[in-house]
């Protein structure tokens, strides 16, 4: 499932890559996945883009006059491409940009002559493809509240790599939930953008038990779980953004330091990392290092 470090990555190419064009067609080869009607997506035709940016796990392109919001759920993925590229299976969304009038100034710097950049006068695609078809796709018309499951105020708190988000607000945030701390860090009303995989790499960088009890934690390791968040994304993100491009559609996950590496030595201790299967997800952790 993709979480906030993937999701960053896409927005920001996206952004770079799209920011100013208009869009030249919109189509739904899995209409199951849009929710919003023919009509919805036929108005995107003409509208130029704003921004594409990343909020908890949801993708969202503000459009000069409408907003598409994507969930890609489980399996979801985008794809960058041009348009005679061949369309991949199960691809639920084709939205087509034309040529861009100039590089966006707010470009993250890191994409800047970027070898994936689509040409300025050449049209570009994304295309939202999903194999288990959970992932959605909201179309929003200006002046409609058309609820998004997940992204309702009660329902989402402050992304995980929020500069708002400070370790006094943490503290604050915390305090107000209980629980395991695995199911804590997935809580997006409590932090929004962590899924079972960072969540696991956050847990092992604070040394902390993935089934210690929030109450349980002395306040140092309330601490030391706010930086390991922060760190553990702010280190993901350079590998990401090296080895995502050019298409996009990768889920890059074998630097991690302990997701779905049971049975291996812990890169911090040697010990064997253990592993948890409940509820169709996987735990892992070091009982060496993580306390
Ligand atoms: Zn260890």
């Amino acid at each position: 499932m993709p979480e906030l470090p993937d999701l960053t990555v896409v927005a920001e190419a996206f952004h770079a890559a799209l920011a100013g064009r208009r869009i030249e067609a919109a189509s739904a080869p899995a209409p199951l996945a849009v929710r919003g009607t023919p009509a919805d997506l036929i108005a995107l035709v003409g509208q130029r883009v704003l921004e594409i940016r990343q909020r908890g796990k949801f993708l969202l392109i503000e459009l000069d006059v409408d907003r598409v919001v994507a969930n890609p759920m489980l399996s979801g993925r985008f794809q960058l491409a041009a348009p005679a590229a061949r369309l991949p299976g199960k691809t639920a969304v084709v939205v087509r940009f034309g040529a861009r009038p100039d590089r966006p100034s707010d470009a993250a710097a890191w994409t800047m002559g970027a070898a994936w950049l689509p040409g300025d006068a050449d049209p570009s695609e994304i295309r939202f493809r999903d194999p288990t078809q959970m992932g959605k796709v909201y179309l929003i018309p200006a002046g409609l509240q058309r609820p998004i499951p997940g992204l309702g105020p009660d329902e989402i708190g402050p992304d995980a790599d929020d500069p708002d988000l400070d370790l006094i607000a943490w503290r604050d945030r915390i305090r107000r939930h209980t629980g395991e701390l695995k199911a804590l860090l997935r809580n997006q009303a409590f932090i929004a953008g962590l899924g079972n995989a960072y969540s696991d790499e956050v847990l092992h960088a604070a040394r902390l038990l993935p089934m210690r009890k929030r109450a349980s934690l002395a306040a140092e390791e309330i601490d030391d779980l706010y930086r390991a968040t922060r760190d553990v994304i702010a280190a993901a993100l350079p590998v990401l953004r090296h080895r995502v491009p050019p298409l996009f559609e990768t889920q890059v996950r074998d630097f991690l330091a302990v997701h779905l590496r049971g049975g291996q030595p812990c890169p911090r201790c040697g010990r064997r990392i253990s592993e948890i299967k409940a509820g169709g997800s996987v735990t892992s952790f070091c009982r060496g290092c993580q306390v």
